[in-house]
Order: structure tokens, then sequence, then C-alpha cells
């Protein structure tokens, strides 16, 4: 198998039957081996139906339906598990990636990448979306050190290793480039036509206290879980150590205030100190049952360390 094309859907039906027109128009012409895998992400309308249909007039199709709807990530997650293609590329079925950019996100990945990851870069999507992952994509490229414009964009392609490799779920599909990156994968990036969306809506106009997890939350949390996975006692350790340091300077300062005869026992110092001291504790800790976790299933695999040749 060369190729692998994942499509995570959920109440797409009024896209599909012509996603998988042009799709095919274009796989046809590269004369390869291919499959097409549509996930179901627990689909209420009609997708499921007209997905079946259309498989059973095509060995190349594999539908794998989600008991329910589990987001993007986990039908991904789920795609990537199953994929056979050297190559897998990831799009959505909403007709807003081109299927006739996938020759170039080839050529690309073939000058020596594992992962090019899709730039909407004349995005046609409400302005409010677009400003708000303008301000996203700035922070994670700070944050993570890796220079791309797009990391949330759905039309990417990998090296089958990348995906056999990666973890995602939650709303993590939205680092996706970075988790790679992390792993020493060699990402870069491709500008792709982007289409408004014809029919149905987005299934990410969301409000408030999402975006609070979206934007805030996820950056902070992958970061941790790249730079401190491996080595937990670091993180916990240091803040632990720096909060403990700052409470036994407190105490030794009461204790000699207590020596030159002044009474201690009601000044709030005095808790600060003690508190700071046991925080400090419970956090170093906290950082070697981490280690204690990881140790575990470090052993497992270090053969993902190894360049491939
Ligand atoms: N999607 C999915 N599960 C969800 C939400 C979305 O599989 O819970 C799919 C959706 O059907 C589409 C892709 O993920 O194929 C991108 O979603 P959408 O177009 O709504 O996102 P946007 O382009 O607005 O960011
Ligand atoms: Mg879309």
């Amino acid at each position: 198998m060369n190729l692998s094309i994942i499509i995570p859907l959920y109440n797409e039906e009024e896209s599909i039957g012509e996603l998988n027109k042009r799709l095919k128009e274009v796989l046809v012409k590269l004369k390869i081996n291919y499959e097409i895998l549509y996930i179901d992400d627990g689909s209420r309308d009609t997708s499921v139906k007209i997905l079946r249909t259309l498989s059973a007039q095509d060995e190349h199709l594999r539908i794998i339906e989600l008991k329910r709807n589990f987001g993007k990530s986990i039908a991904l997650a789920v795609g990537f598990e199953q994929v056979l293609g050297d190559l897998v590329v990831t799009m959505d079925a909403d007709l807003q990636d081109d299927p006739g950019e996938i020759p170039r996100l080839i050529e690309k990945i073939n000058s020596g990448y594992d992962l090019i990851s899709g730039w909407k870069y004349k995005r046609k999507d409400p302005f409010v979306k677009i400003l708000s992952s303008k301000i996203f994509n700035f922070t994670v490229s700070l944050l993570s050190g890796l220079k791309i414009h797009d990391f949330n964009c759905g039309f990417k392609i990998y090296k089958q290793e990348v995906v056999k490799s990666i973890e995602v779920y939650g709303e993590l599909h939205r680092f996706l480039p970075f988790l790679a990156y992390q792993q020493g994968f060699k990402v870069g990036e491709l500008k792709v036509k982007h289409n408004t969306r014809q029919f149905g809506e987005s299934k990410y106009g969301r409000s408030g206290l999402k975006r609070l997890s979206n934007y805030i939350l996820d950056p902070i949390n992958v970061v941790f879980l790249t730079k401190y996975q491996r080595k937990p006692a670091h993180f916990f350790g240091n803040v632990g150590l720096i909060s403990f340091g700052i409470g036994l300077l407190i105490s030794l300062y009461l204790t000699i205030i207590w020596f030159t005869g002044q009474a201690i026992g009601n000044r709030p110092l005095l808790f600060l100190g003690v508190l700071l001291m046991i925080i400090g504790i419970q956090l170093v800790s906290m950082g070697f049952l981490g280690e204690l976790i990881v140790r575990k299933d470090i052993s497992k695999d270090k053969d993902k360390y190894i360049k491939k040749q």
C-alpha cells in the first residue's frame, strides 16, 4: 500500500459524495495503491448510509464507525492505528481542503520530510476564527520553537512511522506537528488552497469556557507533556525545591527572631513558611511518583529514538 487517506467526519452528508468523487479523480491519476479510510465520528445524519453505499461499489474504501461522537482527535487516532499506507494523508470531509493538492503534498514530503503540514495561506473562514487562530498559532510557535504558520490545518501528509508513534487524544490534534517535532521527526509546511465551507456548518463554533481550555490549558499541557514527560521529577522537583527553599528561609528567619526573645506564634509569616515547606515536599514526592510511572514505558520502546533510513 503506497498511500492512505484518513477522513474524520461528523454529520457531513452533503459533502461526502462530492468529496469522494474529486478524491478518486486525483488518486486514479497518481497510479498508485491507495486506500481511503472514512472515520465516522458518531454522525447522526445519513453520512454512514452514504458511505456504506459508496464502499459497496469500491474496494479502496474502508469505513470505521465510532460508537459516538468522540471528537476529531480520537477519530484521527483510530485512523492512525488502522492505516496501511507508507504515506498517510489526513483531510477534512467538508470540501474546504482541495484533493487536487495531494500530489504536491506527496512531492514535498518526498523531498526529505517526515510530516508536511498544510498552510491555509488564504483562509476562507469567518474573521473571528481567523484572528483567534492567528493568536493560537503565534503562541504555539513561540512556546514550541517550531516555526510553522498553521498548526491546526486538517490537511497534512505523514510518513507511516510518524502516525504510528504519536499519541493524539482530547483536543491535541491541533498540536500534531509539534508532537511529531518533539519526537525528532522533520516537519515542514506547504501552502494549500482552502475553500469556503459549502455545506453544513463548522463543528468548532465554540464559546467561552472551551476557548479557555483550548487556548490556555492545552498549550501548557502539551509543552509539559513533551518537555517533561520523560523526566517528571525535574518539573515537580524544581518547583517543589523552590517552594521548600523559600519556606525554609522564612522559618530560619523566624527561628532567629524567636531566639532574640520575640513571640512568633501569632505571625502570619509562620503559616506561610510551614505551608511552603509542606507543599514543596509534596511536589518533590509527586515528581518521584511520576518517575516510577514513566520508567515502565520508557524501557519498552527504545526503537523510536533510532533514525530510520
Ligand atoms: N469532525 C469530526 N468530529 C468532530 C468534529 C469535527 O470528525 O467532533 C470533522 C468534521 O466533520 C470535518 C473536520 O473534522 O471533517 C473539521 O471540522 P470542521 O470543518 O467543522 O472544522 P473547521 O474547518 O471549521 O475548523
Ligand atoms: Mg471545515
